[in-house]
Protein backbone atom coordinates (compact mmCIF):
# COMPACT_ATOMS: atom_id res chain seq x y z
CA UNK A 1 0.00 0.00 0.00
CA UNK A 2 1.19 3.89 -0.66
CA UNK A 3 -1.34 5.20 1.88
CA UNK A 4 0.16 7.73 4.12
CA UNK A 5 1.81 6.09 7.66
CA UNK A 6 -0.77 7.37 10.10
CA UNK A 7 1.58 6.05 13.24
CA UNK A 8 3.19 9.64 13.63
CA UNK A 9 0.10 11.08 12.93
CA UNK A 10 -2.57 12.87 15.75
CA UNK A 11 -5.38 15.10 16.64
CA UNK A 12 -4.59 17.59 19.08
CA UNK A 13 -6.99 18.01 21.81
CA UNK A 14 -7.52 21.84 23.27
CA UNK A 15 -9.40 22.57 25.82
CA UNK A 16 -10.48 26.22 26.76
CA UNK A 17 -11.24 27.94 30.42
CA UNK A 18 -10.29 31.00 32.34
CA UNK A 19 -9.06 32.08 35.51
CA UNK A 20 -11.87 32.97 37.17
CA UNK A 21 -12.76 30.14 38.94
CA UNK A 22 -9.69 29.92 40.48
CA UNK A 23 -6.50 27.11 40.34
CA UNK A 24 -7.96 24.13 42.02
CA UNK A 25 -11.10 24.72 39.12
CA UNK A 26 -8.35 24.40 36.61
CA UNK A 27 -6.27 21.29 37.60
CA UNK A 28 -10.24 19.93 37.35
CA UNK A 29 -10.73 21.08 33.87
CA UNK A 30 -6.97 19.79 33.35
CA UNK A 31 -7.82 16.24 34.92
CA UNK A 32 -11.43 15.95 33.45
CA UNK A 33 -10.55 16.62 30.11
CA UNK A 34 -7.46 13.79 30.06
CA UNK A 35 -9.95 11.43 31.38
CA UNK A 36 -12.07 12.49 28.53
CA UNK A 37 -9.04 11.95 25.79
CA UNK A 38 -8.43 8.52 27.70
CA UNK A 39 -11.95 7.96 27.25
CA UNK A 40 -11.58 8.68 23.22
CA UNK A 41 -8.71 6.93 23.07
CA UNK A 42 -9.76 3.68 24.65
CA UNK A 43 -13.72 3.44 23.83
CA UNK A 44 -13.53 4.79 19.66
CA UNK A 45 -11.54 2.96 17.32
CA UNK A 46 -9.62 5.91 15.46
CA UNK A 47 -7.78 5.72 12.71
CA UNK A 48 -5.20 7.95 14.44
CA UNK A 49 -5.17 8.73 18.64
CA UNK A 50 -5.76 12.02 20.27
CA UNK A 51 -3.24 13.68 21.97
CA UNK A 52 -4.27 16.07 25.75
CA UNK A 53 -2.76 19.53 25.16
CA UNK A 54 -2.57 21.87 28.27
CA UNK A 55 -5.73 24.05 29.01
CA UNK A 56 -5.70 27.21 27.38
CA UNK A 57 -6.48 30.15 29.64
CA UNK A 58 -4.55 33.23 27.70
CA UNK A 59 -4.30 34.84 24.08
CA UNK A 60 -1.15 34.40 24.21
CA UNK A 61 -1.54 30.47 24.82
CA UNK A 62 -4.24 30.26 22.55
CA UNK A 63 -1.74 31.47 19.90
CA UNK A 64 0.89 29.62 20.56
CA UNK A 65 -1.16 25.96 20.73
CA UNK A 66 -3.00 27.07 17.11
CA UNK A 67 1.04 28.29 15.25
CA UNK A 68 2.71 24.98 17.54
CA UNK A 69 -0.26 23.43 15.05
CA UNK A 70 0.49 24.56 12.34
CA UNK A 71 4.56 23.79 12.09
CA UNK A 72 3.57 20.24 13.33
CA UNK A 73 3.31 18.09 10.42
CA UNK A 74 1.99 14.91 12.93
CA UNK A 75 -0.84 17.34 14.04
CA UNK A 76 -4.06 16.50 11.01
CA UNK A 77 -5.98 18.94 13.29
CA UNK A 78 -7.31 20.15 16.46
CA UNK A 79 -10.98 19.52 18.52
CA UNK A 80 -11.53 22.17 20.94
CA UNK A 81 -14.06 22.40 23.40
CA UNK A 82 -14.61 24.82 26.55
CA UNK A 83 -15.21 22.92 29.66
CA UNK A 84 -15.49 25.83 31.83
CA UNK A 85 -16.77 29.64 30.54
CA UNK A 86 -14.30 30.22 28.28
CA UNK A 87 -14.50 33.66 27.32
CA UNK A 88 -13.19 33.69 23.49
CA UNK A 89 -11.85 36.86 22.07
CA UNK A 90 -8.92 35.09 23.14
CA UNK A 91 -9.19 32.31 20.73
CA UNK A 92 -9.19 35.15 17.89
CA UNK A 93 -5.35 35.60 17.11
CA UNK A 94 -5.09 32.33 17.41
CA UNK A 95 -7.72 30.92 15.06
CA UNK A 96 -7.57 33.36 12.11
CA UNK A 97 -3.64 31.72 11.79
CA UNK A 98 -4.52 28.42 12.31
CA UNK A 99 -4.68 25.96 9.20
CA UNK A 100 -5.12 23.01 10.71
CA UNK A 101 -9.02 21.24 10.28
CA UNK A 102 -11.25 22.12 13.31
CA UNK A 103 -13.79 20.09 14.94
CA UNK A 104 -15.74 21.62 18.22
CA UNK A 105 -17.02 18.99 20.42
CA UNK A 106 -20.02 20.59 22.15
CA UNK A 107 -19.39 18.27 25.53
CA UNK A 108 -19.57 17.61 28.90
CA UNK A 109 -17.43 15.64 31.34
CA UNK A 110 -20.59 14.41 33.74
CA UNK A 111 -23.18 12.98 31.25
CA UNK A 112 -26.03 12.79 34.22
CA UNK A 113 -26.99 15.96 36.39
CA UNK A 114 -26.09 14.30 40.26
CA UNK A 115 -29.75 15.86 40.99
CA UNK A 116 -29.37 15.65 44.71
CA UNK A 117 -25.61 16.89 44.59
CA UNK A 118 -25.56 19.70 42.68
CA UNK A 119 -24.31 22.69 43.74
CA UNK A 120 -22.41 26.06 42.19
CA UNK A 121 -19.02 24.78 42.09
CA UNK A 122 -20.59 21.64 40.17
CA UNK A 123 -22.52 24.62 37.80
CA UNK A 124 -19.11 26.35 37.29
CA UNK A 125 -16.98 23.42 36.31
CA UNK A 126 -19.30 21.93 33.63
CA UNK A 127 -20.59 25.02 31.73
CA UNK A 128 -19.78 24.23 28.44
CA UNK A 129 -23.41 24.45 27.68
CA UNK A 130 -23.03 28.05 27.41
CA UNK A 131 -18.78 28.13 27.30
CA UNK A 132 -19.15 26.60 23.52
CA UNK A 133 -21.80 28.85 22.65
CA UNK A 134 -19.57 31.64 23.07
CA UNK A 135 -17.05 29.04 21.16
CA UNK A 136 -19.32 28.90 18.34
CA UNK A 137 -19.45 32.12 18.55
CA UNK A 138 -16.30 33.17 17.55
CA UNK A 139 -15.71 30.26 14.72
CA UNK A 140 -18.79 31.62 13.20
CA UNK A 141 -17.73 35.19 13.80
CA UNK A 142 -14.08 34.79 11.71
CA UNK A 143 -16.42 32.57 9.23
CA UNK A 144 -14.31 29.98 10.24
CA UNK A 145 -15.20 26.23 8.81
CA UNK A 146 -15.42 23.88 11.54
CA UNK A 147 -17.08 20.39 12.46
CA UNK A 148 -19.56 20.76 15.80
CA UNK A 149 -20.22 17.04 17.21
CA UNK A 150 -22.71 17.47 20.03
CA UNK A 151 -23.27 14.69 22.72
CA UNK A 152 -21.49 13.08 25.60
CA UNK A 153 -18.17 11.78 24.92
CA UNK A 154 -19.00 8.17 25.58
CA UNK A 155 -21.56 8.51 23.05
CA UNK A 156 -20.47 6.17 20.31
CA UNK A 157 -22.43 8.00 18.07
CA UNK A 158 -20.70 11.07 18.90
CA UNK A 159 -17.16 8.47 18.47
CA UNK A 160 -19.00 8.12 14.72
CA UNK A 161 -19.12 11.63 13.95
CA UNK A 162 -15.43 12.36 15.34
CA UNK A 163 -14.29 9.63 13.05
CA UNK A 164 -15.57 10.62 9.97
CA UNK A 165 -13.96 13.90 10.30
CA UNK A 166 -10.30 12.68 11.23
CA UNK A 167 -10.83 10.12 7.89
CA UNK A 168 -11.85 13.71 6.29
CA UNK A 169 -8.73 15.66 7.84
CA UNK A 170 -6.49 12.55 6.89
CA UNK A 171 -7.47 13.18 3.28
CA UNK A 172 -6.93 16.69 3.73
CA UNK A 173 -3.35 15.91 4.76
CA UNK A 174 -3.13 13.35 2.20
CA UNK A 175 -3.60 16.02 -0.76
CA UNK A 176 -1.25 18.96 0.99
CA UNK A 177 2.14 18.30 -1.10
CA UNK A 178 0.05 15.38 -2.72
CA UNK A 179 1.78 15.08 -6.10
CA UNK A 180 -0.28 13.41 -9.35
CA UNK A 181 1.44 12.73 -12.82
CA UNK A 182 -0.61 12.48 -16.12
CA UNK A 183 0.15 10.67 -19.09
CA UNK A 184 -1.15 12.27 -21.71
CA UNK A 185 -3.47 15.08 -21.63
CA UNK A 186 -7.33 15.41 -21.48
CA UNK A 187 -9.58 13.43 -23.88
CA UNK A 188 -10.18 16.03 -26.89
CA UNK A 189 -13.13 17.71 -26.67
CA UNK A 190 -14.17 16.88 -23.23
CA UNK A 191 -15.35 19.53 -20.82
CA UNK A 192 -15.96 18.53 -17.35
CA UNK A 193 -12.74 16.62 -17.03
CA UNK A 194 -10.98 20.08 -17.74
CA UNK A 195 -9.85 22.65 -14.97
CA UNK A 196 -7.45 24.81 -13.84
CA UNK A 197 -4.61 23.25 -11.58
CA UNK A 198 -2.87 26.16 -10.37
CA UNK A 199 -6.32 27.18 -8.92
CA UNK A 200 -6.30 23.69 -7.93
CA UNK A 201 -2.70 23.48 -6.09
CA UNK A 202 -3.53 26.85 -4.77
CA UNK A 203 -7.15 25.52 -2.84
CA UNK A 204 -6.28 22.00 -2.26
CA UNK A 205 -2.55 21.64 -2.27
CA UNK A 206 -1.95 19.11 -4.66
CA UNK A 207 0.24 19.45 -7.45
CA UNK A 208 -0.89 17.95 -10.77
CA UNK A 209 1.78 17.85 -13.65
CA UNK A 210 2.46 16.07 -16.85
CA UNK A 211 4.77 13.42 -18.41
CA UNK A 212 5.57 12.13 -21.26
CA UNK A 213 4.47 8.42 -22.17
CA UNK A 214 7.56 8.18 -23.75
CA UNK A 215 9.19 8.06 -20.30
CA UNK A 216 6.72 5.81 -18.87
CA UNK A 217 7.43 3.47 -22.16
CA UNK A 218 11.48 3.40 -20.78
CA UNK A 219 10.28 2.16 -17.64
CA UNK A 220 8.53 -0.45 -18.77
CA UNK A 221 11.25 -1.62 -21.18
CA UNK A 222 13.42 -1.36 -17.88
CA UNK A 223 11.64 -4.12 -16.28
CA UNK A 224 13.46 -7.79 -16.29
CA UNK A 225 11.92 -10.89 -17.44
CA UNK A 226 12.07 -12.33 -13.72
CA UNK A 227 10.43 -9.42 -12.36
CA UNK A 228 7.65 -10.39 -14.76
CA UNK A 229 7.74 -14.48 -14.48
CA UNK A 230 7.55 -13.45 -10.42
CA UNK A 231 4.41 -11.02 -10.93
CA UNK A 232 2.63 -13.26 -13.42
CA UNK A 233 2.95 -15.95 -11.06
CA UNK A 234 1.33 -13.73 -8.28
CA UNK A 235 -1.78 -13.30 -10.90
CA UNK A 236 -2.45 -17.06 -11.27
CA UNK A 237 -2.49 -17.22 -7.40
CA UNK A 238 -4.94 -14.22 -6.90
CA UNK A 239 -7.05 -14.41 -9.33
CA UNK A 240 -8.86 -16.71 -11.98
CA UNK A 241 -7.04 -16.55 -15.42
CA UNK A 242 -9.04 -17.14 -18.53
CA UNK A 243 -7.48 -20.13 -20.19
CA UNK A 244 -5.76 -18.35 -22.82
CA UNK A 245 -3.75 -16.51 -20.43
CA UNK A 246 -2.44 -18.99 -18.74
CA UNK A 247 1.16 -20.08 -18.88
CA UNK A 248 1.43 -21.96 -22.48
CA UNK A 249 -2.12 -20.39 -23.40
CA UNK A 250 -2.38 -18.74 -26.37
CA UNK A 251 -2.68 -15.08 -25.28
CA UNK A 252 0.16 -15.40 -22.37
CA UNK A 253 2.36 -12.82 -23.95
CA UNK A 254 -0.46 -10.47 -23.41
CA UNK A 255 -0.89 -10.92 -19.25
CA UNK A 256 3.14 -10.67 -19.35
CA UNK A 257 2.98 -7.38 -20.79
CA UNK A 258 -0.25 -6.19 -18.59
CA UNK A 259 2.52 -7.40 -16.02
CA UNK A 260 5.23 -5.52 -17.69
CA UNK A 261 3.00 -2.25 -17.56
CA UNK A 262 2.15 -2.84 -13.93
CA UNK A 263 5.58 -2.97 -12.50
CA UNK A 264 7.11 -0.21 -15.17
CA UNK A 265 4.10 2.47 -13.96
CA UNK A 266 4.65 1.42 -10.38
CA UNK A 267 7.92 1.93 -10.72
CA UNK A 268 7.53 5.47 -12.19
CA UNK A 269 5.06 6.39 -9.32
CA UNK A 270 7.07 5.16 -6.58
CA UNK A 271 10.14 6.88 -7.94
CA UNK A 272 8.24 10.10 -8.11
CA UNK A 273 6.70 9.86 -5.09
CA UNK A 274 3.13 10.36 -6.47
CA UNK A 275 -0.31 9.56 -4.86
CA UNK A 276 -2.18 8.93 -8.14
CA UNK A 277 -1.85 9.18 -11.67
CA UNK A 278 -4.45 9.50 -14.94
CA UNK A 279 -4.10 7.62 -18.35
CA UNK A 280 -5.97 8.59 -21.84
CA UNK A 281 -6.37 5.96 -24.54
CA UNK A 282 -5.87 8.65 -27.10
CA UNK A 283 -1.99 9.43 -25.90
CA UNK A 284 -0.53 6.00 -25.84
CA UNK A 285 2.48 6.09 -28.16
CA UNK A 286 5.11 3.12 -27.69
CA UNK A 287 2.51 0.93 -25.25
CA UNK A 288 1.27 -1.37 -26.39
CA UNK A 289 -2.04 -2.09 -24.79
CA UNK A 290 -4.01 0.73 -22.55
CA UNK A 291 -3.10 -0.25 -19.02
CA UNK A 292 -6.36 -1.79 -17.82
CA UNK A 293 -4.93 -4.65 -15.19
CA UNK A 294 -1.93 -2.36 -14.01
CA UNK A 295 -4.41 0.80 -12.78
CA UNK A 296 -7.07 -2.10 -11.41
CA UNK A 297 -4.44 -3.03 -9.23
CA UNK A 298 -2.47 -0.09 -8.53
CA UNK A 299 -5.78 1.62 -7.56
CA UNK A 300 -6.16 -1.45 -5.08
CA UNK A 301 -2.84 -0.52 -3.42
CA UNK A 302 -4.08 2.97 -2.69
CA UNK A 303 -3.17 4.90 -5.88
CA UNK A 304 -6.07 7.64 -7.09
CA UNK A 305 -6.89 7.12 -10.49
CA UNK A 306 -8.69 9.12 -13.23
CA UNK A 307 -9.30 8.06 -17.16
CA UNK A 308 -8.88 10.60 -20.20
CA UNK A 309 -6.64 12.85 -18.06
CA UNK A 310 -9.54 13.02 -15.34
CA UNK A 311 -6.75 14.46 -12.62
CA UNK A 312 -9.56 15.92 -10.70
CA UNK A 313 -11.30 12.91 -10.16
CA UNK A 314 -7.80 10.85 -9.52
CA UNK A 315 -7.15 12.96 -6.53
CA UNK A 316 -10.73 13.01 -5.32
CA UNK A 317 -10.67 8.54 -5.70
CA UNK A 318 -6.93 8.88 -3.86
CA UNK A 319 -8.89 11.16 -0.96
CA UNK A 320 -11.63 8.39 -0.40
CA UNK A 321 -8.94 5.95 -0.69
CA UNK A 322 -7.21 7.62 2.43
CA UNK A 323 -10.38 8.41 4.26
CA UNK A 324 -11.47 4.16 3.93
CA UNK A 325 -8.03 3.27 5.00
CA UNK A 326 -8.70 0.33 7.86
CA UNK A 327 -12.61 0.12 6.93
CA UNK A 328 -12.58 -2.96 4.58
CA UNK A 329 -12.34 -0.48 1.63
CA UNK A 330 -14.53 -0.29 -0.97
CA UNK A 331 -13.48 2.02 -3.46
CA UNK A 332 -12.73 3.08 -6.82
CA UNK A 333 -12.87 5.24 -9.80
CA UNK A 334 -16.38 4.53 -11.59
CA UNK A 335 -18.64 5.81 -14.68
CA UNK A 336 -21.86 6.09 -14.96
CA UNK A 337 -22.16 3.79 -18.09
CA UNK A 338 -25.70 2.80 -18.83
CA UNK A 339 -29.05 2.51 -17.75
CA UNK A 340 -32.10 0.39 -17.40
CA UNK A 341 -34.73 1.90 -17.33
CA UNK A 342 -37.19 -0.34 -16.31
CA UNK A 343 -40.85 0.86 -15.55
CA UNK A 344 -41.03 1.01 -11.23
CA UNK A 345 -36.89 -0.39 -11.59
CA UNK A 346 -34.78 2.01 -12.51
CA UNK A 347 -31.14 1.40 -12.55
CA UNK A 348 -27.56 2.57 -12.96
CA UNK A 349 -25.05 0.28 -14.53
CA UNK A 350 -21.72 1.78 -14.00
CA UNK A 351 -18.66 0.86 -15.32
CA UNK A 352 -15.31 1.58 -17.45
CA UNK A 353 -13.23 0.68 -20.60
CA UNK A 354 -11.27 -1.37 -18.51
CA UNK A 355 -10.68 0.45 -15.19
CA UNK A 356 -12.31 -0.44 -11.84
CA UNK A 357 -10.85 -1.02 -8.41
CA UNK A 358 -11.02 -4.53 -7.43
CA UNK A 359 -11.48 -3.54 -3.77
CA UNK A 360 -15.34 -3.43 -4.72
CA UNK A 361 -15.23 -7.06 -6.39
CA UNK A 362 -17.58 -10.02 -4.89
CA UNK A 363 -15.61 -12.96 -4.97
CA UNK A 364 -12.32 -13.80 -7.29
CA UNK A 365 -11.71 -11.96 -9.92
CA UNK A 366 -11.52 -13.14 -13.02
CA UNK A 367 -8.19 -12.10 -15.48
CA UNK A 368 -9.73 -11.62 -18.97
CA UNK A 369 -8.50 -10.48 -22.57
CA UNK A 370 -11.09 -9.06 -25.09
CA UNK A 371 -10.53 -6.51 -28.11
CA UNK A 372 -11.00 -2.59 -27.05
CA UNK A 373 -12.99 -0.99 -30.08
CA UNK A 374 -10.81 2.56 -29.08
CA UNK A 375 -7.31 3.38 -29.11
CA UNK A 376 -5.87 1.54 -31.72
CA UNK A 377 -3.89 -0.77 -29.87
CA UNK A 378 -3.30 -4.62 -28.82
CA UNK A 379 -6.06 -6.20 -26.87
CA UNK A 380 -6.42 -5.24 -22.90
CA UNK A 381 -5.99 -7.33 -20.23
CA UNK A 382 -8.43 -6.96 -17.36
CA UNK A 383 -10.33 -7.86 -14.50
CA UNK A 384 -13.80 -8.61 -14.82
CA UNK A 385 -15.88 -8.97 -11.63
CA UNK A 386 -19.69 -7.88 -10.31
CA UNK A 387 -19.29 -5.45 -6.83
CA UNK A 388 -20.64 -5.75 -3.53
CA UNK A 389 -23.56 -4.60 -2.72
CA UNK A 390 -25.24 -2.63 -0.01
CA UNK A 391 -25.45 1.14 0.71
CA UNK A 392 -23.31 3.28 -1.32
CA UNK A 393 -22.55 6.87 -3.09
CA UNK A 394 -20.91 8.58 -6.00
CA UNK A 395 -18.84 11.59 -5.69
CA UNK A 396 -17.76 14.31 -8.10
CA UNK A 397 -15.67 17.37 -7.78
CA UNK A 398 -16.16 19.92 -10.80
CA UNK A 399 -14.66 22.96 -11.73
CA UNK A 400 -17.43 26.00 -12.16
CA UNK A 401 -14.15 28.43 -13.74
CA UNK A 402 -14.65 30.49 -9.91
CA UNK A 403 -14.79 27.71 -7.72
CA UNK A 404 -14.81 24.00 -7.38
CA UNK A 405 -18.20 21.68 -6.61
CA UNK A 406 -18.43 18.45 -4.65
CA UNK A 407 -21.89 16.69 -5.79
CA UNK A 408 -22.61 13.39 -3.66
CA UNK A 409 -25.14 11.06 -4.43
CA UNK A 410 -25.98 8.64 -2.12
CA UNK A 411 -27.37 5.02 -3.84
CA UNK A 412 -28.05 1.14 -3.11
CA UNK A 413 -25.30 -0.90 -4.79
CA UNK A 414 -27.40 -4.24 -5.87
CA UNK A 415 -27.41 -7.46 -7.46
CA UNK A 416 -27.97 -7.29 -11.50
CA UNK A 417 -31.27 -9.22 -11.79
CA UNK A 418 -29.37 -11.49 -14.23
CA UNK A 419 -25.51 -12.10 -15.25
CA UNK A 420 -24.27 -10.12 -17.68
CA UNK A 421 -21.82 -13.11 -19.33
CA UNK A 422 -20.81 -10.96 -22.53
CA UNK A 423 -20.00 -7.63 -20.58
CA UNK A 424 -16.15 -8.11 -20.62
CA UNK A 425 -15.58 -5.19 -17.89
CA UNK A 426 -16.24 -5.05 -14.14
CA UNK A 427 -19.46 -3.48 -13.34
CA UNK A 428 -22.01 -2.12 -10.67
CA UNK A 429 -25.25 -2.01 -10.30
CA UNK A 430 -26.78 0.61 -8.57
CA UNK A 431 -30.40 2.60 -7.32
CA UNK A 432 -29.90 6.43 -7.13
CA UNK A 433 -31.61 8.19 -3.97
CA UNK A 434 -34.17 9.62 -3.51
CA UNK A 435 -34.88 7.94 -7.04
CA UNK A 436 -33.73 7.86 -10.39
CA UNK A 437 -35.71 10.55 -11.98
CA UNK A 438 -34.73 13.31 -9.37
CA UNK A 439 -31.20 12.30 -8.59
CA UNK A 440 -30.07 12.49 -12.06
CA UNK A 441 -32.19 15.50 -12.67
CA UNK A 442 -30.16 17.00 -10.03
CA UNK A 443 -26.72 15.56 -10.57
CA UNK A 444 -26.95 17.14 -14.23
CA UNK A 445 -28.69 20.40 -13.43
CA UNK A 446 -25.20 20.84 -11.11
CA UNK A 447 -23.26 19.53 -13.83
CA UNK A 448 -21.81 16.51 -11.91
CA UNK A 449 -19.49 14.39 -14.32
CA UNK A 450 -19.53 11.52 -15.56
CA UNK A 451 -16.97 10.38 -14.05
CA UNK A 452 -16.68 9.45 -10.17
CA UNK A 453 -14.99 8.82 -6.91
CA UNK A 454 -17.32 5.44 -6.22
CA UNK A 455 -17.93 3.86 -2.69
CA UNK A 456 -19.44 1.68 -0.54
CA UNK A 457 -17.11 2.31 2.72
CA UNK A 458 -16.82 6.23 2.69
CA UNK A 459 -19.75 7.94 3.94
CA UNK A 460 -21.46 11.25 2.41
CA UNK A 461 -20.46 12.53 6.05
CA UNK A 462 -17.07 12.30 5.37
CA UNK A 463 -16.88 13.78 2.14
CA UNK A 464 -18.98 17.11 3.39
CA UNK A 465 -16.26 17.50 6.31
CA UNK A 466 -13.98 17.45 3.57
CA UNK A 467 -15.45 19.47 1.42
CA UNK A 468 -15.65 22.06 4.49
CA UNK A 469 -12.27 21.98 5.43
CA UNK A 470 -11.00 22.48 1.99
CA UNK A 471 -13.93 25.75 2.03
CA UNK A 472 -15.69 24.48 -1.31
CA UNK A 473 -19.35 24.02 -2.55
CA UNK A 474 -20.93 20.55 -1.18
CA UNK A 475 -23.73 19.46 -3.04
CA UNK A 476 -25.93 16.29 -1.32
CA UNK A 477 -28.18 14.81 -3.18
CA UNK A 478 -29.75 11.82 -0.88
CA UNK A 479 -33.75 10.33 0.40
CA UNK A 480 -34.37 14.00 1.37
CA UNK A 481 -33.65 15.67 -1.73
CA UNK A 482 -36.45 17.69 -3.32
CA UNK A 483 -35.96 19.01 -7.39
CA UNK A 484 -37.37 22.00 -6.82
CA UNK A 485 -35.12 23.17 -3.38
CA UNK A 486 -32.52 21.73 -5.13
CA UNK A 487 -32.55 23.86 -8.09
CA UNK A 488 -33.08 27.21 -5.74
CA UNK A 489 -29.77 26.04 -3.63
CA UNK A 490 -27.91 25.72 -6.83
CA UNK A 491 -28.98 29.58 -7.51
CA UNK A 492 -28.39 30.86 -4.53
CA UNK A 493 -25.08 29.24 -4.36
CA UNK A 494 -24.46 31.54 -7.45
CA UNK A 495 -25.07 34.34 -4.98
CA UNK A 496 -23.28 32.56 -2.18
CA UNK A 497 -19.90 32.31 -4.01
CA UNK A 498 -20.50 34.57 -6.71
CA UNK A 499 -17.40 37.09 -5.16
CA UNK A 500 -15.55 34.50 -4.14
CA UNK A 501 -12.24 35.41 -5.61
CA UNK A 502 -9.64 32.49 -6.69
CA UNK A 503 -11.86 29.98 -5.53
MN1 LIG B 1 -14.29 7.65 -18.98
Amino acid sequence: MNLINKENLEVWFVTGSQHLYGEEALRQVAKNSQKLVEGLNARANFPVSVTFKPVQTTTETVRDVCLDANHHKGCIGIITWCHTFSPSKMWITGLKQLNKPVLHLHTQFNRDLPWGEIDMDFMNLNQAAHGDREHGFIHSRLRRNRKVVVGHWEDSEVHERIDAWMRAALAWADWQGGKYARFGDNMRFVAVTEGDKVSAEARFGYSVNGYGVGDLVSKVHEVSDAEVDSLVSEYGDQYELMDSLRPGGAQHEALRVGARQELGMRAFLVEGGFQGFTTTFENLYGLTQLPGLAVQRLMADGYGFGAEGDWKTAALVRAMKVMDEGLDGHTSFMEDYTYHMHPGKHQVLGAHMLEICPSIARGTPRVEIHPLGIGGKADPVRMVFDSVTGPGLNATLVDMGNRYRMIVNTCDVVEPEAPLPKLPVARALWETKPDFKTALAAWIYAGGAHHTGFSLTVSAEMLEDFADIAGIEYLPIDETTNLRLFKKELQLNEVVYGNHLGY
